[in-house]
């Protein structure tokens, strides 16, 4: 078997693989901490017996955290339900940024991305939190504290929510999500890759999203679009929109921003009052060579 060599890979040798989310059959998940077992004090290693933890903290900042790059969670496509990480290296791209490259490799053109099982990543993220278990707690809460986790869709949110230890998915404080749906979403309802997004994936994830009571900031860039007739914002059912926004309006975040391609209705607004995001609009250039649909 292939060595996973993923931070998301290494977590989860650590905690005990968790069912996912959207299978039914799996038993619910508990709610008790991933028992980690005592921690030494370490007073043999020099860096932590000299430097108050105040100064560890800030060198674990300063080397698994980096504010202007987001940290991309990339499904793995090999049915694995995996997930790896990428950072950002495609932050200048005005597109969604569910098309950005850090996403995966480009396949034939018009085909559009295909995710790499084992997406590259050579920071070393690991390097340091696997020093000790000490480490690994303390540094490991700067690292979901600080990083803008963001999302491809709702595949990602699921597969990582499934396979972290439910303590560092509470950890979360920043959170960008990009997808796409077309309308209506019943049509689409078969998807297994996104985007299209999978409608029942998305009620799933916001499932997950809602249990999430202490975010910072949660920023959305979504695509609505009809399926024949793509730039026409009338053609977009209300049940659809709807059905998009619905699942986020009661999630909590202290900064939430949806950017969306066109401004809902007036009576889906309505409908959906009160909501607890922002809404803005903005018309993203579409890379058709990323994705073809
Ligand atoms: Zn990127």
């Amino acid at each position: 078997m292939k060595k996973c060599k993923t931070l998301l890979g290494k977590l989860l040798k650590k905690s005990r693989r968790r069912p996912k989310l959207d299978d039914p059959a799996s038993t619910p998940r508990s709610e008790k901490p991933v028992p980690h077992g005592p921690v030494e004090p370490q007073d043999k290693c020099l860096l932590i017996a000299k430097l108050p933890k105040e100064l560890r903290l800030l060198i674990y900042e300063a080397v698994l955290v980096e504010q202007d790059r987001p940290m991309h969670i990339v499904p793995h496509d090999d049915s694995s339900g995996r997930v790896g990480h990428k950072r950002c290296t495609d932050r200048a791209s005005e597109a969604p940024v569910w098309q950005h490259q850090c996403y995966g490799r480009w396949a034939e053109p018009g085909i559009g991305i295909v995710h790499l099982p084992f997406p590259p990543s050579d920071d070393q993220l690991l390097s340091l939190p696997l020093t000790c278990r000490l480490m690994y707690l303390d540094a490991l809460g700067i690292l979901y504290d600080r990083t803008e986790f963001s999302f491809k869709g709702a595949r990602g949110i699921i597969a990582l929510n499934s396979q972290i230890p439910i303590q560092n998915w509470h950890l979360m404080r920043r959170l960008h999500i990009s997808t796409m749906f077309l309308t209506p979403t019943t049509y689409w309802s078969w998807r297994e890759n996104m985007p299209p997004e999978s409608p029942g994936k998305w009620l799933t994830a916001c499932e997950a999203l809602h249990n999430l009571h202490h975010l910072r900031s949660l920023s959305l860039d979504l695509i609505l679009r009809d399926t024949f007739h793509r730039e026409d914002p009338e053609a977009i059912d209300n049940a659809s929109w709807i059905y998009v926004l619905g699942p986020l309006k009661d999630i909590e975040a202290v900064h939430y921003l949806i950017e969306l391609n066109f401004i809902p209705p007036e009576p889906v607004l309505r409908t959906l009052t009160p909501y607890s995001f922002c809404l803005t609009q903005r018309l993203r250039p579409y890379k058709r060579s990323a994705f073809c649909v």
